[in-house]
């Protein structure tokens, strides 16, 4: 089964159109996300405007606020002070990546973690750990629903999550583990990582080395979610080789059309929460 995250991303946009229709007639307000974008790398100016589209698709007011490559770290610091004390703003996300005169470190921390979009705000991060409500971060939170869409119950399933990004592979590691399956990540210094990855019933590669998954990682019958983004020539390409996976395993993400439209899916779905305050 080739698991169709673009389909799963509309059926999920779809819940929360819904729910902010409804909101809308109930109270009179939407949800807002303001993106702040700093530069011009054109990935990012890509993102950012498919973020703002999808965003008026399912009736979030959004706003980008654009800043020259040059801008201070102070200037968009003082910037999401102003926005965490805007009552009418429920969400902010800052574009990554950063140019090199703004830490990241400062910016992830400034943002209210009651705002916090993207879910890297330490106290979400501790929040997810600890088993508390947070906000999680979205490429994740997209896998997790495309998992459990295939396989609602995890339990005593053994997961290897190829990655250790606090982006994807550490947050993954934490919702896997609240599902009650046992957890192994693997990363650059992992010796024998063909051995680690056969023994998965669920694979998730994060990763960003092209066709890195063989046929001979995965277990028969296994999940494997990819969610690499890797350029090889013109043609985009994810860490599994799709290909020569997709008929041993039971369920396999494709890229494109698989973890990326659930991650903006997944985006819209943390500003409709930060909104309703969890
Ligand atoms: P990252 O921060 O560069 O982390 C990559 C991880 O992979 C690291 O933990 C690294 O290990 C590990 N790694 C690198 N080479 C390896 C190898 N040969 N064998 C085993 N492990 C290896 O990347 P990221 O931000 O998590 O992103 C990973 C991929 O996902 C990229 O292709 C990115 O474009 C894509 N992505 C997709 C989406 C989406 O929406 N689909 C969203 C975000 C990112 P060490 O820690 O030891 O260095």
């Amino acid at each position: 089964m080739i698991i169709d995250g673009k389909k799963e991303a509309q059926l999920l946009r779809d819940e929360i159109k819904k729910e902010i229709n409804l909101i809308k007639v109930k109270k009179n307000k939407v949800p807002s996300l303001t993106v702040i974008l700093i530069g011009d790398f054109a990935p990012s100016l890509i993102y950012v405007k498919n973020k703002e589209k999808k965003a008026k698709e399912v009736g979030i007011n959004s706003e980008v606020i654009k800043y020259p490559k040059n801008t201070s770290e102070q200037e968009i610091l003082k910037k999401i002070r102003e926005l965490n004390d805007n009552d009418t703003v429920s969400g902010i996300l800052v574009q990554l990546p950063l140019p090199p005169q703004i830490k990241k470190e400062k910016i992830i921390n400034t943002i209210s973690p009651l705002k916090d979009v993207d879910g890297f705000h330490p106290i979400n991060v501790g929040n997810l750990s600890s088993g508390y409500a947070a906000t999680i971060p979205c490429t994740p939170l997209g896998c997790l629903l495309l998992i459990k869409k295939t396989e609602p119950n995890l339990s005593g399933k053994h997961a290897v999550i190829i990655g250790r990004s606090n982006l994807n592979g550490k947050p993954m590691a934490q919702l896997l583990l609240k599902e009650n399956c046992t957890v192994t990540i693997v990363h650059s210094k992992t010796k024998n990582l063909k051995t680690e990855c056969l023994k998965a019933d669920i694979l998730v590669a994060a990763v960003g080395v092209p066709n890195l998954v063989k046929s001979d990682w995965v277990k028969k019958d296994s999940i494997v979610i990819d969610v690499g983004i890797n350029k090889v020539g013109e043609k985009i390409v994810g860490d599994v080789e799709f290909d020569t996976v997709k008929d041993k395993v039971k369920a396999i993400t494709p890229v494109p059309g698989g973890v990326g439209p659930m991650t903006i899916a997944c985006l819209l779905k943390n500003t409709l929460e930060c909104f309703k305050g969890r």
